[in-house]
């Protein structure tokens, strides 16, 4: 059994991550390597860049190989507590193809248990992100298979992410939504903090979409559809997202989006975050403006980015796509052109969640029931007629 536990630990850290992001998706979308940190006033002075990172940290040089050398100074990072998980991952073989089944199963699991390294059996590496680098594995007791996503302790502290990813490890674990990617559980040893979880069998979004270049509507719309509800959901648990983009989304087995990366989500209230985050064309106007940063907290900042993936869907790049003051200063009067070829119903729903002021963005709901959500998502419409009591219309 510890010789077991040994090799895989060993695997673990002898495994070299091929990032599958890597792999060419054509020159200009490459997502960046290390995201330096830059704010809103040096813009100016910064060259260029057609998908411009804008997180919190300046991250110390932080190779990506690297494992926690010193343990003396991997201080303490708190985890929400282990004994508040719930043996979310037994009995769940069958449930593989069933999310939802498996969701409930996993949450009606009575008894805490902690979760190990050994309990897992680990698989191909999936991809690397800045700070962690996740792997396909499966719960030998169970067979259930999962994503687990790997970081080290001394990587976080030195970007000092940890808060960070305690909130997103907070945040994540209490929310199940078919398209929200679920996190299981976690735990630790003294080098890494490991997250299992929900396995998005068909990758990146983000690939998907410079793969094709643009979706065609009625998949542009069955996304979308599949945002409004997983936003909503959020928004319900006062949760803004607040990074939303193709890069954080993934995609299910069978097709359906899971949003990803909580990372700099926030509870609405009582958040004092005065940086700035995020890609800068997903970046509302109010959060460019200057003396509006009481606008940043609340959750319309999503319907705006809610807008920029709608158009990115349909039109293949972002609209305020440009250099990056450019891009402010479009973003900042809404400045953009929706060409010829997207539809009068999908050009209205754009045109509705691309709006300066947020409180007159159009409001969720409304989204789902938008002329365009409903010409394209078939079920959608009828559960809308169920649900708000109107009669079916006959078909024609
Ligand atoms: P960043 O650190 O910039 O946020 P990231 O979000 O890509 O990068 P990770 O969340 O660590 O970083 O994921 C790295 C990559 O691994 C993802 O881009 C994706 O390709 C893959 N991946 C992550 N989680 C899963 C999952 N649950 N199922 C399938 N693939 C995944
Ligand atoms: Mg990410």
């Amino acid at each position: 059994m510890m010789a077991d536990i040994q090799t895989l630990e060993q695997r673990l850290e002898a495994i070299t991550v091929q990032d599958e992001n890597s792999e060419s998706m054509g020159p200009p979308k490459q997502k960046g390597a290390l995201a330096t940190a830059l704010s809103l006033a040096n813009l100016n002075s910064t060259a260029a860049q057609s998908r411009l990172k804008l997180p919190l940290q300046k991250l110390a040089a932080n190779s990506a190989g690297k494992t926690a050398q010193s343990s003396s100074n991997v201080t303490k990072i708190t985890l929400p507590s282990q004994a508040a998980q719930q043996q979310r991952i037994s009995a769940e073989r069958a449930s593989d193809l069933d999310p939802v089944a498996a969701t409930t199963q996993i949450q009606q699991q009575p008894k805490a248990k902690q979760f190990h390294l050994g309990m897992f059996e680990i698989g191909k590496p999936l991809g690397k992100g800045k700070f962690g680098r996740v792997y396909l594995a499966r719960e030998r007791s169970t067979g259930f298979v999962c994503a687990l996503k790997v970081m080290h302790k001394s990587e976080l502290q030195q970007g000092k992410v940890e808060k960070q990813v305690r909130r997103e490890i907070e945040i994540q674990s209490n929310l199940a939504h078919p398209n929200i990617l679920r996190l299981y559980g976690h735990f630790h040893d003294t080098k890494r903090i490991f997250l299992i979880l929900e396995f998005a069998g068909r990758g990146e979004l983000y690939k998907h979409l410079r793969k094709a270049q643009r979706f065609p509507e009625w998949q542009a719309a069955q996304y979308i559809a599949q945002m409004a509800s997983a936003l909503r959901y959020l928004h319900k648990k006062h949760v803004m997202h607040r990074d939303i983009k193709p890069e954080n989304i993934l995609v299910g087995l069978h097709g359906e989006i899971k949003i990803s990366d909580f990372g700099w989500s926030v509870h609405a209230p009582n958040n004092r975050r005065n940086t700035m985050c995020g890609t800068l064309d997903y970046l509302p106007p109010e959060m460019i403006k200057p003396g509006r940063e009481e606008n940043w907290y609340t959750e319309k900042v999503d319907l705006w980015s809610l807008g920029v993936l709608t158009y990115e869907f349909l039109v293949g790049e972002a609209p305020f796509e440009d250099t990056p003051v450019m891009t402010q200063r479009r973003i900042a009067r809404g400045e953009m052109t929706i060409p010829p070829f997207v539809s009068a119903e999908a050009r209205d729903l754009i045109k509705r969640l691309l709006v300066l002021d947020p409180e007159k963005r159009i409001p969720l709901e409304e989204v789902e029931r938008h002329p365009w959500i409903i010409k394209h998502c078939l079920k959608g419409e009828r559960a809308y007629a169920r649900s708000s009591g109107e009669k079916e219309k006959p078909s024609q």
